[in-house]
């Protein structure tokens, strides 16, 4: 429930952003849990602190011309939305899908504050992305793609500044498409400027691991609070891409099952545990889809397309491919299906009554902000090493990587139990986000 004074507030997040729902869904979220910070330290309230945060710093729309392998010229839209910067430099991914505009652009980059707040880093928050569709694209058409978007956003980056990396449709082949120009146009090995990179080229190892790996740490942590683990679970993972991908990986390790992944066309069921390495030569090596994983699976697996992957049974759920993917209908059919925990590894997976029908529930609810940072986390670690021209080993990282996690949780489950909400993750993840960031906002004076 909306305090009635932050009501004035997101009326006016309304009327200044026409027509970006998933953005006003994301300041929705956040402001519902501010009520009781404002109620117990009113001096939050003070100083248009909470409208500052919801008005982005910067916000950065430009054209991307480039040519297609038939000769044609093409035209895409760039973003970059330099949202906060309190806590350090702008953070956050670049994503290229048709379905981007400002509205997917502005929400991700709002979350993004509270996200890398939450990871303890020294990392503002932000976000980009194209309405390109890589789809069907040649690595020419891409690599085009990559520089005329550079050549544009250069301008507005460095280490001290804003340091994207990837998000879906942009992986470790885009990133060194984009290092590569900055580096050309700035004349300048700035390590620092980009995260992601290839380990022979700056990048951190664990990176690539680190967001599905991050969020199964998380949710086998909050298991933890009710004496269960992973062990013997039946797990179902949407998406397929990089999130899902070691997801699966970290869940098998800890002796669950992961039976069923997706994308955007269907659902493929395998009783007997998703075959990794089969589906990382599909996904990662031929950038093809689920349906040839069923294909190619010789033990057998379904694919169910059209179909709805919350339909399947399970103990968890991880929600890993994209905005909105599951609806309050799937979130009842989870509850009646006994699911134990959610876990968010992509952003805002879950509509807000889905969240709502699991909190209700007593179903173990692990937010995007919070579940999902381990990405954002290792990233301020390859920035670390950068700044160091450090290389650390992958244990070294991955015991980084789970200590942050555990401290998140933890920190997530202190500030629900200090607000009276034990349990509610969703509300200790705004809250505890929200606190560092306006802490050292406050310090800042009107800026
Ligand atoms: N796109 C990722 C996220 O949603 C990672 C961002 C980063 O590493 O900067 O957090």
């Amino acid at each position: 429930m909306l305090d009635e004074k932050l009501e004035p507030i997101f009326a006016d997040v309304l009327r200044r952003n026409p027509g970006e729902e998933e953005f006003h869904q994301a300041v929705r979220e956040v402001l519902d849990s501010l009520g009781a910070v404002i109620a117990k330290h009113p001096h939050y309230a003070e100083d248009a602190l909470i409208e500052r945060i919801c008005e982005p710093e910067r916000q950065i729309i430009f054209r991307v011309p480039w040519v297609d392998d038939r000769g044609h010229v093409q035209i895409n839209r760039g973003f970059r939305v330099q949202f906060n910067s309190a806590l350090g430099p702008f953070k956050g991914g670049l994503r290229f899908h048709p379905t981007v505009y400002l509205g997917t652009v502005k929400f991700l980059g709002f979350e993004q504050v509270f996200k890398n707040a939450l990871t303890g880093m020294p990392i503002g928050g932000g976000k980009g992305g194209s309405d390109f569709d890589p789809k069907g694209r040649s690595t020419g058409e891409v690599m085009r793609f990559c520089q005329s978007f550079m050549t544009e956003l250069s301008r507005h980056l460095g280490e001290y500044t804003d340091v994207p990396a990837g998000d879906i449709g942009v992986g470790q082949r885009e990133i060194g498409y984009m290092f590569g120009q900055y580096k050309r146009m700035s004349n300048r090995y700035e390590s620092g400027v980009l995260t992601g990179k290839g380990l022979a080229w700056g990048g951190s190892r664990v990176r690539t691991e680190a967001t599905g790996y991050g969020a199964v740490y998380f949710v086998e942590r909050m298991l933890g609070t009710r004496g269960q683990s992973f062990d013997g679970k039946k797990v179902i993972v949407s998406g397929a891409g990089n999130v899902a991908i070691y997801t699966i990986e970290k869940v098998a390790e800890l002796g669950g099952k992961v039976v069923a992944c997706s994308d955007s066309n269907g659902y493929v069921l395998d009783e007997a545990g998703i075959d990794l390495d089969l589906l990382k030569e599909i996904k990662e090596k031929r950038r093809g889809r689920v349906e040839d994983y069923a294909k190619q699976r010789r033990a057998g697996a379904t694919y169910v397309p059209g179909g709805c992957i919350w339909d399947v049974p399970a103990d968890i759920a991880m929600p890993s491919a994209t905005q909105n993917e599951l609806t309050g209908r799937d979130a009842r059919t989870l509850v009646k299906n006994k699911v134990l925990a959610v876990g968010e590894g992509a952003n805002m997976p879950c509509t807000p009554e889905a969240v709502r029908l699991f909190l209700e529930a007593g179903v173990l609810f692990g937010p995007g902000k919070a579940t999902n940072a381990g990405g954002v986390a290792t990233s301020a670690l390859e920035m670390q090493q950068n700044a160091s021209r450090d290389s650390w080993t992958f244990e070294a990282t991955e015991e980084r990587l789970a200590g942050i996690m555990n401290g998140i949780h933890d920190r997530c489950a202190e500030v629900a139990d200090e607000y009276g909400s034990p349990g509610n993750y969703v509300l200790g993840a705004n809250i505890a986000g929200f606190i560092r960031v306006a802490e050292a906002m406050r310090a800042f004076g009107v800026v």
